[in-house]
């Protein structure tokens, strides 16, 4: 019974620190990808600030034009699938609460695989923390950042269809 209960616990434990290392893994890709991308980004983009974006990424902490003020990124595992994450891999509750705003992570964001994914999903999911809930901008900043990182992007046509982004004023590469 004993030994049981050691097997089950090491099982909840080894499933916990291959998801956090999926997140961090995810976080220094998309980090990566912002310092390539810096140079040639300006000091905006598609009305984003882009030293908010950096800091936020990086630091988990950015001075916002936006929401005014100095605000912590506050990243959250949610272990149920249920509310927002029945629909999301990852979202940010908005606005900001208390000098912080919150990025979930949800559990299909721990999906086996997916690193490339997980990548984009934080390079979109910090737009919404630094610049609001605009899908359209979210996706032509991350997808920039991709492009001008790697020199290409990932195809996200269907969802920038289904959002209605054609006559947004934003753009994919
Ligand atoms: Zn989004």
């Amino acid at each position: 019974m004993i030994r049981l209960l050691l097997v089950a616990l090491s099982l909840c434990l080894s499933s916990a620190v291959l998801a956090q290392s999926a997140t961090e893994r995810a976080f220094d890709a998309a980090i990566a990808q912002t310092e390539a991308a810096l140079p040639q980004l300006g000091a905006e983009a598609f009305g984003v600030d882009v030293k908010a974006y950096r800091d936020a990424l990086s630091l988990r902490r950015f001075t916002s034009r936006h929401w005014g003020g100095e605000i912590a990124v506050a990243v959250v595992s949610e272990s149920k699938e249920s509310g927002s994450c029945s629909r999301y891999a990852a979202y940010v509750r908005l606005p900001p609460e208390r000098g912080a705003v919150r990025l979930v992570l949800c559990p299909q964001f721990s999906t086996p695989g997916a690193d490339d994914l997980r990548r984009l999903t934080i390079l979109h999911e910090m737009v919404h923390v630094v610049a609001g809930s605009n899908e359209c901008q979210a996706m032509a900043f991350a997808a920039r950042i991709e492009q001008l990182a790697t020199g290409r992007f990932t195809p996200v046509i269907r969802y920038w269809e289904a959002n209605g982004c054609a006559g947004s004023g934003y753009a994919l590469p």
